[in-house]
């Protein structure tokens, strides 16, 4: 295999993806670049490095990269390497969940619409992530008492009647041609209007809808159209006003403590604030706010379908051009962030702020795994010590020899697996030999048994 000199003289000058290894091959960082030459060599040049940066270069032992067409499928390869690998050197999501979206599977004939956690590039219309699952479930609910979209995946050959589903009024039955194509369609465009909060659009077209339907004596159906307006007038009214009328926004704000940071997003749609969605990230010590905000909308906006005109940050954006020109590739639309300094968007940030702040307060990792962590930190641990077991030996007056164990886990002392064993083999005072005997003992048994090891042995 080529060493790394030799690779960074082979680096393109070619957007793309990068990736650093460590020197038992894994992962430690990804990054994209225009240009690939340039920016890979720029982590070898001489120069001042911020301490993470310098902890990284100081553990690179080897490098990939993959070249892409343009600086947007890097945007793209990138997020999704980052989410595939959690290089350690990366801005991370702390709980590794992957959150649910609402997809409309607008590739079909007669799209459904339906809870993924996977999202994909298919072309598909997708919503989220959400945060609250139950949220997220309610609405879909919602969703299919108001737009009967079909339920199943049938390819509708041969079917003579419509199922259940049609009868209990949650699916217009195109599989039996109950519903036009066209009408169908202004189904699914009222759902997707109804998942970007644009209550106010899809309220007026309704209203259309619902006019068309009982010229046309379609009472039933108008009077279908009818429920689905008050229900959403309904649940509008509820929803906090802002004093920005009108305006799609997203709100990001950002609370960092030591390697923890919150992430808290507002959505507001037509000037109300539809919803909000948290997110905890690890991040390094002194992480830069613009960094984190960057990793941030990266990962947020990977998939989503809608991206609101204005975005509401606390500082400005890292790489905020080539992020704004990657939105207008996906959605052909100018999208601008916006930092403000005084007014009520100032205010409205201040408060999202706090509120960032709380939630983190509330989730850091638990108390008592703290010491534990730092153990591990101190003496390099593949992991937490969860399970600690320790030996000594004591001698009564030089005879009687008798080692004893204690036993601590999740930081606790677990006294009914403390132990005492009578030394057998040894005579006189050694305690290295009497040692050995008591360890191979334990752990001779604990292997027969099959019991849980500990973490972390510690000898006296
Ligand atoms: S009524 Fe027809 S289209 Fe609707 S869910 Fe049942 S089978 Fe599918």
């Amino acid at each position: 295999a080529l060493d790394l000199r030799e690779k960074l003289k082979l680096l393109p000058d070619k957007p793309g993806v990068y990736l650093f290894k460590n020197k038992k091959g894994k992962i430690i960082y990804v990054g994209k670049a225009i240009s690939l030459r340039k920016r890979v060599r720029s982590y070898f040049q001489r120069g001042v490095f911020s301490p993470r940066i310098g902890s990284l270069v100081s553990r690179i032992q080897d490098l990939e990269w993959i070249v892409t067409e343009s600086e947007a499928e890097a945007f793209l390869l990138e997020s999704n390497l980052i989410k595939h690998h959690h290089p350690r050197y990366n801005i991370r999501f702390r709980d590794d969940k992957s959150y649910p979206y609402i997809k409309i599977s607008t590739n079909e004939d007669f799209p459904r619409v339906f809870l993924t956690r996977n999202p994909k590039r298919d072309g598909c219309q997708y919503f989220g992530p959400y945060t609250n699952v139950k949220a997220a479930k309610k609405t879909l609910r919602l969703i299919h008492r108001l737009f009967p979209l079909r339920r199943c995946k049938d390819k509708f050959k041969n079917r003579l009647s419509p199922c259940l589903n049609f009868y209990i009024g949650e699916c217009s039955a195109p599989c039996v041609g109950r519903i036009t194509k066209d009408e169908y369609s202004s189904l699914v465009k009222g759902v997707s209007l109804f998942l970007q909060g644009h209550y106010k659009t899809l309220v007026s077209s309704l209203k259309e809808q619902m006019l068309k339907a009982s010229k046309e004596q379609e009472f039933e159906r108008a009077a279908k159209i009818r429920d689905a307006i008050l229900a959403i007038e309904k649940m509008s009214q509820t929803q906090r006003v802002t004093s920005f009328p009108g305006e799609d926004i997203d709100l990001i704000a950002v609370a960092q403590k030591g390697r923890q940071a919150c992430v808290l997003v507002f959505i507001i749609r037509e000037g109300k604030v539809i919803d909000k969605n948290h997110f905890l990230l690890n991040i390094d010590v002194e992480e830069r706010q613009g960094n984190i905000l960057s990793y941030f909308v990266k990962q947020y906006y990977a998939t989503a379908s809608f991206i609101p005109s204005q975005i509401i940050v606390p500082e400005e954006v890292e790489e905020k051009e080539e992020i704004v020109s990657w939105f207008f590739h996906k959605t052909g639309k100018k999208v601008e962030f916006v930092v403000p300094k005084r007014g009520d968007k100032a205010k409205l940030l201040k408060l999202a702020s706090e509120n960032a702040a709380l939630i983190l307060e509330q989730n850091q990792p638990e108390k008592k795994e703290q010491p534990l962590l730092e153990l591990k930190n101190y003496l390099d641990l593949p992991q937490l010590p969860f399970r600690i077991e320790g030996f000594d030996i004591s001698n009564i007056a030089g005879s009687e020899a008798v080692g004893s164990l204690v036993v601590f886990e999740d930081g606790k002392p677990k006294k009914s697996e403390y132990r005492k064993f009578k030394i057998k083999s040894v005579n006189g005072i050694d305690d290295f030999a009497m040692l050995k005997e008591i360890i191979s003992r334990r752990y001779k048994r604990v292997l027969e048994e099959k019991k849980e090891l500990p973490q972390l042995i510690l000898v006296d």
